[in-house]
């Protein structure tokens, strides 16, 4: 890789003081070393959030699941906490890609990175999150938009995301046998703000099914959605999957996800 700098601040705000020119945050290094050591990344220097420690931690309070920036996915996993109030939540993050990723990669790094097969986007979109950073609250359905792009300006630091606990839900994914990022990933849910059906994998971003959140707001159950379409016309296609395979996987994966969300 090209030669950086490197910082370690021990706090939030100078973290953010040393997010000037040509910097980035490191969080678990899972995506942004690996887009350095093939030269597809370059900085001046990396700012290390692991110094950070209230960036770390979950807490449950006021049916809200509140999950700092640098927790693990192992953390989320194995959280007694996330597993008793948003199981689906605890689920998704055990089945990101292995054991090493899921032991350094964090939340917040997984989500500024906006990968449009990542699971954690629809974990977000899927129950209607926000996502907080040093300067301001951002919806999960304002935060992705677009191709590894998000609502984030530079050097705004994500400092958590809050979830609110939902009456059911549950992920699936289709995955990439090798990586286990999603072909195709579903997490819904049904909660105070109705039902919500979150895609990723299958186009550039997240994004939510109108057709299948409406029929499940009438019957949620898998029924309801399995004869749902969802048109192939902008659907991803590459050497894992057709655009008509991916879009045919969209209603596999959400009835599946329903039918596991109803049996909780
Ligand atoms: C082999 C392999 C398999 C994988 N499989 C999956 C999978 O199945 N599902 C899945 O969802 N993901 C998967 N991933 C990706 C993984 O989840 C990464 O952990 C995640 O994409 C990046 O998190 P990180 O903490 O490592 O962030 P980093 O790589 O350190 O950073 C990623 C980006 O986020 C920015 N950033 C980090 N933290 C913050 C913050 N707090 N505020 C603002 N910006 C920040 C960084 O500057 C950088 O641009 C896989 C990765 C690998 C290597």
């Amino acid at each position: 890789m090209y030669s950086f700098d490197y910082q370690r601040p021990d706090s939030k705000a100078a973290a953010a003081a040393a997010l000037s020119g040509d910097a980035r945050y490191l969080a678990g290094g899972q995506s942004l070393v690996q887009a350095m050591k093939l030269r597809l990344s370059q900085s001046e220097r990396l700012v290390d959030l692991g110094g950070v420690s209230d960036l770390k931690g979950i807490t449950v309070a006021n049916n809200t699941v509140t999950i700092g920036a640098m927790t693990t996915h192992a953390s989320v996993a194995a959280s007694a906490e996330v597993r008793k109030a948003i199981p689906a939540l605890a689920e998704l993050a055990g089945g990101i890609g292995d054991p090493m990723v899921r032991n350094m990669g964090t939340i917040g790094g997984s989500i500024a990175n906006a990968d449009p097969a990542a699971c954690y986007p629809a974990g977000l979109v899927g129950l209607g999150a926000t996502v907080h950073t040093n300067q301001r609250t951002i919806g999960a359905d304002a935060f992705f938009t677009g191709l590894y792009e998000t609502a984030l300006k530079p050097g705004e630091l994500i400092t958590a995301v809050s979830f609110p606990v939902p009456a059911k839900a549950a992920y699936i994914k289709f995955k990439q046998p090798a990586s286990r990022f999603a072909l195709v990933g579903v997490f819904v849910s049904q909660g105070s703000g109705g039902a919500r059906v979150a895609v990723t994998g299958a186009k550039g971003s997240v994004f939510r099914v109108k057709e299948m959140e409406d029929a499940l707001a009438r019957n949620f159950s898998a029924d309801a959605v399995k004869s749902i379409k969802v048109p192939a016309t902008d659907i991803n296609s590459d050497l894992h999957g057709s655009a008509e395979y991916r879009a045919a996987m969209i209603t596999v994966m959400a009835a599946r996800a329903v039918a596991a969300a109803n049996s909780r």
